[in-house]
């Protein structure tokens, strides 16, 4: 609920609608956990509430996983029924490098701070319906959709687990975790809001991925700058040959149809829009390719620049992790075309948290 919401709750209680931004300021910006801890109220009204039913829905983090590079991989449980999701904390150190922390740095609740930035990948579904064929996610199929507390609930449980301080730390999400965002769009965006507006996130920290959902990015585009985040593009595939193939739902949404939907988006000053690049050993990562994404980028126009991820290999995902050659010589050629790129290091690979691992691989307790 936003301000607003628990205004009306409030007042439905015969209490002034201010009492809910006192509520809001509780239990987003302080992060109280319990009705009982939001002492602003008076301690009969925060009676009333709990005796009411009313309770601070915020998700657990049953289980942590911890990666020998830093980052680490929540299971995360909300209150409603006993569905997980998992949310990935991923710290860089002062030099950007955090590959040299040892393991039990890195472990220790709320211990030594051993970051001076962080992304947070957040989850927007229980699984996922579209069906890529590289992805692990896609093999739990759709479960459900999260709802907008439980999306920015994931966000604001693993800000406090890390004692984050908002307006002073730096804290980016990537709305890249299980499921697709624009398929669950409504909550997606209230979610959004509510870390933009309660918790006081900033929109331009925040990018949101999409394997290609017109209608959803059509939506997206329509989007008030001061809460819309980033845009990022599953491409994945060179021509829409490849890309029906390695995903199916291009056949629905091929290339040309995503890239005019994103050219409705109104950018703001620099900023670009990312297209996403999964490296499959022999399938996606030869030279002809890369010359093919070049013509791809440069043709859309758009101020772009392309992500690569060499894949993460999954049990029972047929494909092979592309050589550390093949990648280099790809980023090169992509280089060399004028288009802007980066490669994406994988983070926690080794506890299933890189991209396309997230996926419920244990049951919470
Ligand atoms: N559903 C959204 C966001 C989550 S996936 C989307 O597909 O865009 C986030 C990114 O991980 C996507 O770009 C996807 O192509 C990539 N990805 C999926 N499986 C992967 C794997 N096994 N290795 C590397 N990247 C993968
Ligand atoms: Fe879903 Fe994204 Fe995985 Fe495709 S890559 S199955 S859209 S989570």
């Amino acid at each position: 609920m936003n301000v607003a919401e628990l205004g009306e709750v409030l007042g439905s209680l015969g209490e002034p609608k201010w009492r809910g931004k006192q509520v809001a300021e509780a239990i987003y910006r302080q992060r109280i956990v319990d009705v009982e801890g939001i002492t602003p109220l008076p301690k009969a009204l925060r009676e009333k509430l709990r005796e009411e039913g009313w309770q601070v829905g915020r998700p657990s983090l049953v289980q942590v996983f911890t990666s020998v590079d830093g980052t680490e991989r929540y299971l995360v449980q909300g209150p409603a029924d006993g569905l997980t999701v998992e949310t990935v904390w991923m710290p860089e150190g002062d030099e950007g490098e955090a590959g040299d922390t040892t393991g039990e740095e890195a472990g220790g609740e709320g211990g030594g701070r051993n970051w001076d930035r962080a992304t947070i990948c957040v989850s927007s579904q229980v699984g996922c319906a579209v069906n890529c064929q590289f992805c692990l996610t896609a093999k739990l199929g759709l479960q459900r959709n999260l709802t907008a507390g439980e999306i920015a609930g994931q966000v604001v449980a693993v800000l406090d687990r890390h004692g984050v301080e908002i307006g002073k730390d730096r804290v980016n999400l990537v709305f890249m975790g299980m499921g697709e965002p624009f398929l669950n769009y409504d909550n997606f965006m209230q979610g959004v809001r509510l870390l933009v507006e309660e918790v006081g996130l900033s929109p331009q920290r925040m990018t949101v991925s999409t394997s290609g959902i017109v209608p959803g990015i059509e939506r997206f585009a329509q989007e008030p700058a001061e809460i819309r985040p980033k845009l990022a593009i599953s491409l994945n595939a060179p021509n829409d040959q490849v890309r029906s193939e390695v995903m199916p739902i291009n056949r629905k949404w091929p290339i040309e149809a995503v890239v005019d939907a994103v050219r409705g988006v109104k950018l703001r000053a620099r900023e670009r829009v990312t297209f996403e690049y999964v490296l499959l050993g022999g399938v996606t990562d030869q030279p002809k390719h890369a010359a093919e994404v070049a013509r791809l980028v440069r043709r859309t126009g758009l101020p772009a620049k392309v992500n690569l991820i060499a894949w993460n290999p999954g049990p029972g995902v047929p494909y092979s992790t592309p050589s550390e050659d093949a990648v280099e010589t790809f980023r090169r050629a992509l280089g060399a075309e004028g288009v802007p790129v980066y490669l994406r290091r994988p983070r926690g690979r080794d506890i299933y948290a890189a991209c396309g691992q997230l996926k419920r691989t244990v049951e919470a307790p």
